[in-house]
């Protein structure tokens, strides 16, 4: 076992600071915990003995007087003196005021081996009675002992024994004035607080080493998990991304443990990706490039090839560059946030007629057939630059891998909330509630169910040698999920393999109205 419960880091002023592990720290706690429980319980235990001793023994002699002076000057004085005497051992003395000498006691009990009351001159009885008597008619005296008899009252150390008296003067039930002495002997606790001192000692000793070794034990519980998952995470801190934490110990560390490994599941394979995005995109800019460079230098080396079809592909290739390079700026924009939507509300119908409008050419030339149809005009919240953008990446799409079939068709239909297609009859209104979705559908090759998911992956590209696939970035679908993602959309694809593909998103309509 490895321990080490310091470590020694510098400060700012380049002093080394010490700095505790866990395991110091709880040894230290731990012990200092104990000491103070300890030092409560010498206090409270021995170091306050002789007070709550003596208190105690007051508030017997004071409850003494209390119930004597109820019985005083009835008959039941002497037999109630007798019965509380005995419970109490103490020494009971009851005189009337007027009459306090030898033999004339009320009532006399000696149930404790030193009655010093019995053994006080008459005058100083009288004395006694007097002072409780200008006292408010009670009067405490403390006595120091020894083995022999008093000693004075003003006990000085060192004494075996001390005595406490009582004096109370009150009027009896027969109207006379009595004096009730009575007096308690503190035991001598010295030896008590040697015997408890000297336990207490051993209990103190028992008690630190236990706590150090309980502490001990419970610190390496708790640290041999911190430990190894300190451990781990060097290890990935150095390009280990394998999960590597061990999921042990208590239920915080277990929890810990199952987030670091999924921490570093997730660098894994963003580590992955990165990788291959480096890969990615070092090679699709290499292609165009090297094309470009190849041509370029055919062209001045090779006299007779400088023909418009070679500067065509060059033009070709570097608008591929162009579109490459706009797309992952696009994409890395999106992805870091710095280009957040700006939602104002407008109309959907026209920005996706207006996107149609910009491939007229396509129809005139290369002979596509490519149709728009709204159900309505449809006002939705949302980026209109983004969604033109959506919507153009979508019909690029629809056009490069819709085949020979060269046709495309949008639409931009009304649902309900429960996702059923609202048919309305012109003339009448539109039900609340209302979502559009755009559709835009080839005829074109499709894609097969197992690639379905993962079109929508950066520089993910079906098929490599696909018809025109040199001009895709492999990109224009991530772009289209970002954006719909930021907005909230729901979207997504249905495709046949050799039927075609219905690539759609759906936007909360604002408002509805008859198309104009
Ligand atoms: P690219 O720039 O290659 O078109 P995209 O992200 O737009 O990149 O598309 C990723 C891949 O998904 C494409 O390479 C293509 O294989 C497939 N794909 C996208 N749209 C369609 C479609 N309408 N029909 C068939 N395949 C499609």
């Amino acid at each position: 076992m490895k321990w080490s419960c310091r470590d020694k880091k510098k400060n700012g002023n380049g002093k080394k600071r010490i700095v505790f592990g866990i395991k110091g720290r709880i040894v230290i706690y731990f012990t200092a915990f104990v000491l103070m429980m300890l030092t409560l319980i010498w206090f409270l235990q021995i170091a306050l003995l002789d007070s709550f001793y003596r208190n105690a023994k007051t508030r017997e002699l004071r409850t003494v007087a209390e119930v004597l002076s109820e019985y005083a000057g009835t008959p039941d004085l002497r037999e109630k003196a007798f019965e509380i005497a005995g419970n109490y051992k103490i020494c009971v003395l009851v005189y009337e005021a007027g009459n306090i000498s030898a033999g004339s006691e009320t009532v006399s009990v000696e149930c404790s081996p030193l009655c010093l009351i019995h053994h006080l001159p008459e005058d100083a009885l009288k004395d006694y009675a007097q002072r409780a008597a200008e006292n408010g008619g009670s009067l405490l005296e403390t006595f120091g002992m020894d083995s022999s008899g008093i000693r004075g009252n003003r006990p000085e150390k060192p004494v075996n024994h001390k005595k406490v008296i009582s004096v109370t003067v009150t009027r009896g039930k027969d109207g006379v004035d009595y004096v009730i002495f009575s007096d308690s002997e503190f035991t001598p606790l010295h030896s008590v607080e040697t015997l408890l001192s000297m336990q207490f000692s051993w209990l103190a000793a028992g008690v630190i080493l236990l706590a150090v070794i309980s502490a001990v034990l419970f610190a390496v519980n708790i640290s041999k998990p911190l430990i190894s998952m300190n451990e781990s995470a060097k290890k990935l801190a150095k390009g280990d991304y394998r999960p590597n934490f061990r999921v042990e110990g208590y239920r915080e560390t277990r929890e810990l443990a199952e987030t670091l490994n999924y921490a570093a599941a997730e660098i894994s394979r963003a580590d992955t990706l990165r990788s291959e995005l480096v890969a990615n995109v070092s090679h699709d800019l290499r292609t165009p490039l090297t094309m470009i460079s190849g041509y370029a230098e055919v062209m001045r080396d090779i006299p007779g090839e400088n023909t418009p079809e070679n500067i065509q592909t060059i033009i070709d290739e570097t608008a591929h560059l162009t579109a490459l390079v706009n797309d992952m700026l696009d994409l890395s924009k999106i992805e870091s946030g710095s280009r957040k939507p700006v939602m104002t509300e407008f109309d959907l119908t026209e920005a996706a007629s207006e996107v149609m409008a910009r491939y007229a050419h396509l129809r005139e030339h290369d002979g596509y057939r490519m149709t728009f149809s709204a159900d309505a005009d449809v006002r939705i919240l949302a980026d209109r630059m983004m969604i033109t953008q959506v919507l153009c990446n979508l019909v690029n799409n629809a056009v490069n891998y819709g085949g020979e079939a060269r046709s495309v068709d949008v639409t931009l239909r009304l649902f309900d909330n429960d996702g059923r297609p609202v048919s309305h009859l012109p003339g009448t209104p539109f039900p609340d509630k209302l979502k559009a979705r755009i559709t835009v559908s080839d005829k074109g090759d499709g894609i097969a169910p197992e690639n379905i998911s993962k079109i929508w992956d950066r520089y993910y590209k079906v098929d490599i040698q696909h018809r025109r696939a040199a001009v895709g970035t492999g990109l224009g679908l991530s772009i289209v999920r970002e954006i719909l993602q930021l907005h909230g959309a729901e979207f997504g694809v249905e495709s046949t393999l050799g039927r075609g593909s219905d690539f759609w998103f759906e936007f909360g309509v604002l408002s509805v109205s008859e198309k104009t």
